[in-house]
Parts: structure tokens; C-alpha cells; sequence
């Protein structure tokens, strides 16, 4: 049902200087060591997609993200692991005129310099790039109707005979959040975890917050899930899509009911765009790193910790779900100059 391709588990650390510093007790659990090249949150919910798709005998991956995509690369380095072939459709906020069309190419050959200093040809995209994973650069408006570009592609592949495999946004269905349903297992054999008064995670796409609740729901405990939302999507769309999440994972064995008002997820740390920090970010990303040898990264977990130290109170025990990203820091390492 599950492939075992990360490291786990992975371990549960204590923060003593920024604990004191804050007057809090702040643990972390090491989701960014998952694994090396597949690291952060996303291999866990691969564990459970992948292993659909060789069920399923597809050849290839289809999955979608921004153009620095900690899922997408993931997807990559997995894929490739198991003979299957990636393939990445990368939304680009800013295209210039030459680059709006779909380009169906497999490296970043033929894009104009400026433009391939946009897409920053560093971070996972490198990554991506290395791997031979195919790349298809989407326009925002194209990745809204991504299934109609799905399609097109998908015959094309068919066509040879190939079985196509599609992965959501961020592997964020009932079968991927599954990997924070065992997560959260994990955690529970790790700490004694009714003496915390909050675990926070980032929310992205959502399946790490609705894996995690309904998981420590379905083993009984209580604690508090704070999500803090890094993107402009409104909270309470968010709760809908944990809902529904959670209320499918019953297919999976996993059937519990969870009430709208467990579900806290706080908007105001999600900063100018998604994958755009603040300075304060900026700032919380090197202090980290500098007290405590930690390094965060600008689009989820840097939020992340800077909402959780502000939405939490003095003498509170936490538990912060570092869920990765550290080849994204390197695509936006222009941001730290003023720093
Ligand atoms: C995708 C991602 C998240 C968000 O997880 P979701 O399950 O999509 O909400 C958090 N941190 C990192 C580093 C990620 O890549």
C-alpha cells in the first residue's frame, strides 16, 4: 500500500537558546531530513501516491506546481528511482511574450537568458533539470485550467502506448495526506505529545495540516493543530479542502469526524505573494540558522516559525513541523544582499 523511501523517523529535536530566548519550549520535527534529494514533507505523501501509480502499472507522472516546486522535485527524484518518467507542469507568474506559449521541452534550452534568470536556473529546478525530468512552463492562467493541459498532453502519451499517473498540487488528496496520517503516528511514538499545547505546520495545499489532524484524531489525542497559510488562498477555503480531505481518507481506512472548529488555520502570516517573504521572514531565517544550526526556508517554514512564535504565548510547549525546502532558499539567495 505504501513504498518506504524516506528516512524514517525522523527525529524530534529541542531548541534550547531560541526556547529561552522566547520562553517557550520549542521542538522541531525533522521532516526536512526525509530524505536528501527528496527531502521535506512531499516524499511522505509520495510514498502512498507513487505506489498507487505502480499499482496502477503508469509509466509516467504528471504533477503541477510553481517553478521552484519542493513537490515537483520530490516527484522528480522519486520517479526516477522507480523507472518512471516525470513529468513537470511549472507555473511561471511572469512570462514575458516569447515564453506565454507552452514550451514542450525537456531542458531549459532555448529560453532568453532574461527570462532564464526569472526562472532561476538553480534551487530544485536545477534539481528538476539534472534528473531529466520533462519541464512544461505553464502560464497562470493555463495552470488554473491545468486539467485541460493534462489532457492534451496525456493523449499524446497514450498515443505510445504509455500510461499517465496525475499527482495534485502539492499531493494534496486523501491518499497523499495518508503520509502525515502515519507522520503523526510517528510523532505520537516520539514525545508524549498530550503535554504539548500546539504543533504548527505550514499550509500550502493543505494535505500535511489534514493528514496531521486526522491522524492524531483517529489515535485519540487532542492536541492542537495550528496551520499557518503561506498563500493569498483565504483560510476558509482551506478548512473546505481539510475537510474533504479528511472525510474521503475513510476509503482509507482512516474514518474520523472532524468539526469545522478544531481546524485553525491563521492567514496573517502568508506576507506580500506566495513564495514571497518579508524582511521579518528574512531576519527569522537567519536567526534561526545562527542560534541553532536550523535553516528554514522563505516560501513555507519561515512563515511558519515567525507565526508560531507569534500566535503562541510564553510558557507553551511546541512543536514546529520543519517540512523542508531547502533548495528554495538557494533560488531567492538575492534576497539576503540587504540582509
Ligand atoms: C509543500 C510544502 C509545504 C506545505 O505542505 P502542504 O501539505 O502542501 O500544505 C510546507 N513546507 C514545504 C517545504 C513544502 O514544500
Amino acid at each position: 500500500m505504501k513504498l518506504s523511501m524516506a528516512k524514517l523517523p525522523t527525529p524530534i529535536e529541542y531548541l534550547p537558546k531560541l526556547s529561552r530566548q522566547y520562553g517557550r519550549e520549542i521542538y522541531v520535527k525533522r521532516d526536512d531530513m526525509t530524505e536528501l534529494v527528496s527531502s521535506g514533507n512531499k516524499i511522505r505523501k509520495l510514498e502512498f501516491l507513487l505506489a498507487d501509480a505502480l499499482r496502477k502499472k503508469c509509466d509516467v507522472v504528471f504533477t503541477c506546481g510553481g517553478v521552484q516546486s519542493n513537490h515537483a522535485r520530490a516527484t522528480a527524484h522519486l520517479s526516477v528511482k522507480l523507472g518512471l518518467k516525470p513529468v513537470l507542469f511549472l507555473r511561471q507568474s511572469q512570462l514575458t511574450d516569447k515564453t506565454t506559449q507552452i514550451q514542450l521541452s525537456s531542458s531549459l534550452k532555448g529560453i532568453e537568458p532574461g527570462h532564464a534568470f526569472e526562472l532561476g536556473t538553480n534551487g530544485n529546478l536545477l534539481l528538476d533539470k539534472l534528473l531529466g525530468a520533462q519541464l512544461v512552463f505553464v502560464t497562470t492562467e493555463q495552470y488554473e485550467n491545468i486539467d485541460e493541459i493534462y489532457e492534451q498532453y496525456k493523449k499524446e502519451f497514450e498515443r505510445t502506448g504509455l500510461r499517465v499517473y496525475t499527482i495534485p498540487e502539492g499531493g494534496s488528496n486523501a491518499l497523499g495526506a495518508m503520509g502525515y496520517v502515519y507522520a503523526a503516528g510517528e510523532i505520537v511514538s516520539q514525545v508524549k505529545i498530550d503535554e504539548f499545547d500546539a504543533i504548527y505546520c505550514a499550509v500550502g495545499s493543505g494535505g500535511t495540516y489534514a493528514g496531521l489532524l486526522a491522524g492524531l484524531r483517529f489515535i485519540g489525542y487532542k492536541t492542537q493543530i495550528v496551520g499557518i497559510n503561506v498563500t493569498k488562498t483565504p483560510s476558509d477555503r482551506f478548512a473546505e479542502k481539510v475537510t474533504q480531505i479528511i472525510r474521503e481518507m475513510k476509503d482509507f481506512g482512516v474514518d474520523v469526524r472532524v468539526e469545522k472548529s478544531e481546524i485553525r488555520i491563521i492567514d496573517d502570516f502568508s506576507g506580500p505573494a506566495y513564495a514571497v517573504p518579508t524582511n521579518s521572514d528574512l531576519e527569522c531565517i537567519k536567526q534561526v540558522a545562527s542560534s541553532e544550526g536550523i535553516v528554514l526556508d522563505p516560501v513555507y517554514t519561515a512563515k511558519t516559525f515567525r507565526g508560531m512564535l507569534e500566535s503562541s504565548s510564553k510558557g507553551q510547549k511546541i512543536l514546529f513541523i520543519h517540512t523542508g525546502g531547502l533548495f528554495g532558499l538557494f533560488a531567492q539567495a538575492h534576497r539576503f544582499d540587504q540582509i
